[in-house]
């Protein structure tokens, strides 16, 4: 099951919440203030997107 972590913008808290649909985000609010819309983290495990771009690095060279 999906487990996302949110960090409240009002008090900087973080949280997971065990999310069951993607429309879960918009109801979600912060259980220390109870301020809505906390941001969500993204974790540094998921995001592997820097190094699949290693292949254009290639072609921004060709000045000739
Ligand atoms: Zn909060």
């Amino acid at each position: 099951m999906p487990i996302y972590e949110y960090e409240c913008r009002e008090c900087k808290e973080r949280f997971e919440v065990l999310q069951l649909s993607k429309n879960d985000g918009d109801t979600l609010r912060c259980p220390k203030c109870q301020a809505d819309k906390p941001q969500r983290v993204v974790s540094l495990f998921s995001s592997g997107s820097i190094n699949k771009s290693s292949n254009t690095s290639c072609s921004s060279t060709g000045s000739t």
